[in-house]
Order: C-alpha cells, then sequence, then structure tokens
C-alpha cells in the first residue's frame, strides 16, 4: 500500500533511531531545523507517486504481489522500467533541487535480487528467497530503505583483512544458530537518518581471506546497536538561524549524509542475503554501482535543470540577459545537462534482463554516464557563477536587507541601503534578486554542494571508479581488431 508523504513522516516518528549531530544526541531529529529539509526531500517520493499526473513514473506493478508500488521499491522488469527510472529521478530532482536519497535502496534492491540468485544457483543457499520475502515486507508497507555500501576502508593499500583496525570494512564477528553479528561502520550514507531499514553490502572484490567482510543483511535503522553521526555540510547553520529564509537558497528540500555504526548489531538469518560467499562480493558491488551510476543521469540532470532556470534568471534580474555571450552560456549549460540525459537513457535502453529476471543497465554506458557527471556539473555550476556574478558571494545577509536600524543622513536605514544599491533591472524586486543568487550559492557551495557538486565527483563512486569499469568493459583488443582489418594487417 502506497504511504502520504504525512503518513511516511509520522512513521518516521516511531522509529527509536539514534542520531549525534554536533557531539550531542538529537532526540527529535524530524523537526530538526538542519535534518528536515532532507526529509522533506524523501517525502517528496510519496506524495508524487499519490499524484495522478505523475503515476505513470513514480509507481509500478510490482512482479513479486502485482499490486501497484513505489518505483522507488521496483525491480525493474524491462528497459521501460529502466528509462522510466531516469525520468522519475529527473523529475524529483527538478521538484527538489537536492539528492532525494531514496535510490540507493531502489539499486541495492535491483543488485540484490539477481547476485542472490546466482549465489544460490552456485552454492545451493537460499538466499534469493529470502530478499524476495524481504522485499516483498518493503512493498507492503512502502518503506524507504537506505542501501549501505561505501566502508570508511582505512589505509587504501591494503584489503580489509590486513588493516591494522580490523572494523574499517564491516564484518562478521559471531556466527550463531539463530543468525550473525556484525561490526564495522559505513560512511557518507545517503538518506541514513530517514529510511526505515538499512539494506548493507560489501564495498569491494574481496579474496577468500577477506570472506568475513562478504556480508550483506537488511537490519530496521533503529535495531539495537545501530547509530548515526550526521555528516555537516558547508553553510549548515545558517538554518538555525532565527527567521532564516532567502539566505538558505534552498529552504524546503536538501540532502543527508551520515557516518552509520555496527555496534555488534544481530541479524536473524532470515535478513542475511550473503555470508562469507567472497566471490560474489564483486558482482554485487558492481551491479549496486553500475546502476547507481545510471540514476546519476536522472537526478543530477534535475538539479541540472533548476540551476539552468536561475542562472537564466539571474541573467534577467541583473539586466543581461539579451547579451549574447550570455545566452550561449545557457545553451552551453543545456547541451551539457542533456548529454547526461542521453547518457542515462542510453545504459537504460542497452538494458538486458539478468538470470533472476530484473533488468540491468549496460554497464559500460552507465560507467560513461557517471564519468560523465564527475564532470559537467562542474562545468555547469562554473556558468551559474559566472552568469550570477559576485555579488553571489559578497552580498550582506537577509537580516541587513530587512534591517530598520538607521544609519543614513537622511535616517535611511541598512535595509534601505541596501536595496538601494543591490537594485537590478526593474523587472523584479531586490528581494528576488537575492533570493535567486542565494540558491545559485547553495548548489555551488552551500548545504546543496554536497548533493550536486562534490556528490557528482564521488557519489556512485569516484572517477578512477569508473575508468577500471570503462577499462575492464572498452574491448580494445576487439577495437585492435578492427583496425587491422582495416590497415591490412594480417
Ligand atoms: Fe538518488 Fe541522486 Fe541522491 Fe543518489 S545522489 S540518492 S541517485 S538523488
Ligand atoms: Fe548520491
Amino acid at each position: 500500500m502506497l504511504m502520504t508523504g504525512a503518513q511516511y513522516i509520522e512513521s518516521l516518528r516511531k522509529l527509536k533511531t539514534r542520531v549525534y549531530m554536533f557531539g550531542e544526541k538529537v532526540d527529535n531529529w524530524i523537526d530538526h531545523p538542519i535534518i528536515r529539509p532532507s526529509i522533506n526531500s524523501v517525502k517528496m517520493t510519496y506524495d508524487l507517486a499519490l499524484d495522478p499526473e505523475c503515476a505513470d513514473l513514480m509507481t509500478a506493478k510490482s512482479n513479486i504481489t502485482g499490486e501497484i508500488i513505489n518505483r522507488f521499491n521496483h525491480l525493474h522488469q524491462s528497459t521501460d522500467d529502466l528509462r522510466k527510472k531516469v525520468k522519475m529521478q529527473r523529475l524529483l530532482g527538478q521538484k527538489t533541487a537536492s539528492c532525494f536519497q531514496r535510490c540507493v535502496g531502489m539499486d541495492a534492491f535491483n543488485a540484490e535480487y539477481s547476485t542472490t540468485y546466482e549465489i544460490d544457483k552456485k552454492y545451493g543457499t537460499e538466499y534469493h528467497k529470502r530478499f524476495e520475502k524481504y522485499l516483498k515486507y518493503v512493498q507492503d508497507n512502502d518503506l524507504t530503505v537506505d542501501g549501505a555500501m561505501t566502508d570508511p576502508k582505512g589505509d587504501r593499500a591494503k584489503s580489509p583483512s590486513q588493516q591494522e583496525d580490523p572494523d574499517l570494512f564491516v564484518r562478521i564477528v559471531e556466527k550463531r544458530e539463530d543468525g550473525i553479528v556484525v561490526r564495522g561502520a559505513k560512511a557518507h550514507q545517503t538518506g541514513s537518518i530517514n529510511s526505515h531499514e538499512h539494506l548493507v553490502m560489501p564495498t569491494i572484490s574481496l579474496t577468500e581471506s577477506d570472506k568475513a567482510y562478504a556480508v550483506s543483511f537488511a537490519v530496521p535503522s533503529d535495531v539495537d546497536g545501530l547509530f548515526m553521526i550526521y555528516g555537516r555540510q558547508s553553510c549548515d547553520t545558517r538554518k538555525m538561524e532565527e527567521g532564516a529564509d532567502i539566505d538558505l537558497g534552498n529552504k524546503q528540500y536538501g540532502g543527508q549524509e551520515a557516518l552509520v555504526v555496527f555496534d555488534d548489531v544481530f541479524v536473524p538469518w532470515e535478513r542475511v542475503f550473503m555470508c562469507e560467499e567472497w566471490d560474489f562480493a564483486g558482482m554485487l558491488v558492481e551491479r549496486f554501482a553500475g546502476y547507481h551510476r545510471q540514476s546519476y543521469g536522472g537526478c543530477k540532470v534535475g538539479v541540472g535543470d533548476v540551476i539552468i532556470g536561475a542562472a537564466a534568471l539571474a541573467a534577467d534580474y541583473n539586466g543581461a540577459n539579451k547579451a549574447s555571450h550570455i545566452k550561449d552560456k545557457l545553451i552551453e549549460m543545456t547541451h551539457l545537462n542533456e548529454t547526461l540525459y542521453c547518457c542515462g537513457i542510453a545504459c537504460s535502453a542497452e538494458g538486458y534482463p539478468t538470470e533472476a529476471g530484473n533488468y540491468q543497465i549496460d554497464m559500460l554506458l552507465a560507467n560513461v554516464c557517471k564519468q560523465n557527471v564527475t564532470r559537467f556539473p562542474y562545468e555547469i555550476v562554473r556558468l551559474a557563477e559566472d552568469i550570477a556574478g559576485g555579488l553571489m558571494v559578497t552580498m550582506p545577509s537577509e537580516k541587513d536587507f530587512k534591517s530598520n536600524l538607521k544609519v543614513g543622513r537622511n535616517g535611511e536605514t541598512i535595509g534601505d541601503v541596501c536595496n538601494k544599491y543591490f537594485k537590478g533591472s526593474p523587472v523584479t524586486s531586490t528581494e528576488n534578486r537575492m533570493r535567486i543568487l542565494r540558491f545559485i550559492e547553495n548548489v555551488a557551495l552551500g548545504t546543496a554542494a554536497v548533493g550536486y557538486r562534490t556528490e557528482s565527483l564521488h557519489g556512485a563512486g569516484s572517477p578512477q571508479a569508473q575508468r577500471i569499469m570503462i577499462a575492464r568493459q572498452g574491448n580494445i583488443e576487439g577495437k585492435k581488431e578492427l583496425a587491422k582489418k582495416i590497415a591490412g594487417i594480417k
């Protein structure tokens, strides 16, 4: 059954999730001004699913139950489903101008579903059946699940078992009759605090000596022994300022990342989906990463749409919109943004069914998609900053604009002075000009930068991770043969 956005918020209130921020425990994290915007973003994934105009993109028919479910909990059944996923993400990026977080769960479900099938085929285990049962529970209750992959990793020159501190990758510390006990942490976990559940996967390909690290499982976010330390974002404390609005740039929406700690957490067998099958860790990682690299061809494009619109408005408000170089910059931004979208759609259109039956994206094209995402948003933001002008980072605060303190010879207030000197084109108010510049600042340098600028680089894997996959999938030997044939080389 689909939940409404309001029901989603209420469902979070029932959880006892342990959250820490700025060195203190946060009891009411749902209404906390720093955290709430990120919850609003996830709420949008519920609200839009109930909007008849968005239902085609936002919902799907479950292949497990035949019920209509939120697409974020769906197993892709066709290339059409894969394309709709990307379109849904673009739509949500447009609506929130931030990271709406629920995709990591969707990408984990699809990777788990096909990988558990193949583990069972080799080892006669029952992970696939268990996972399907778990996913049915998630679909029936319309839950948000955090797909958790990235370990802290410690010394990058060493494998998990070689680390001085063995906890730097999540591992099994005890196998019991009724389940396993796990210890470790997952770093920079998107949407972890406002997820009902965590679905944990290994983060790299493993060897036999690392088999204790070959573990995948699901736990409720408030399970005993689990806690989270909230990641801070640039300019985050602006949200704590009384009456803050304009200076936030994006008051309503945001993303969130946290360190998620598993301090000896017990997991019953029915929620364990990989236990020491080290030879399948790489498959799970590659499939999840592939899906998430496809995802970036949707979400970042939607946010890009808002940034392009903001840059165009800034040009209007500065009175510079007729200049040919401004028009050309907007064309360039659009070209870059749509190129990312082309990649997201292309890797979806070239998808194929896995042995388990759900659809996987084309790996090479998905990695090319994400590699472009590590670059183009930087250029898009650079052009937006160029069009916005330096005022974006030198402007007085909204409190100054609203101040009644008399400072001028003729009794002008600070607000009067700011409004006089920062007025732009007569097409709009000084306040609107401020609003659009603060929005661009937010995306480029503020709290949203984590979800657009820097996340474009590191989210879904840093650039080098894609280059390794591109090298593997690029078929240079096959291309050499093509050249030999044309050049007449025997
Ligand atoms: Fe979804 Fe994009 Fe956020 Fe990843 S970065 S969770 S794909 S919105
Ligand atoms: Fe991300």
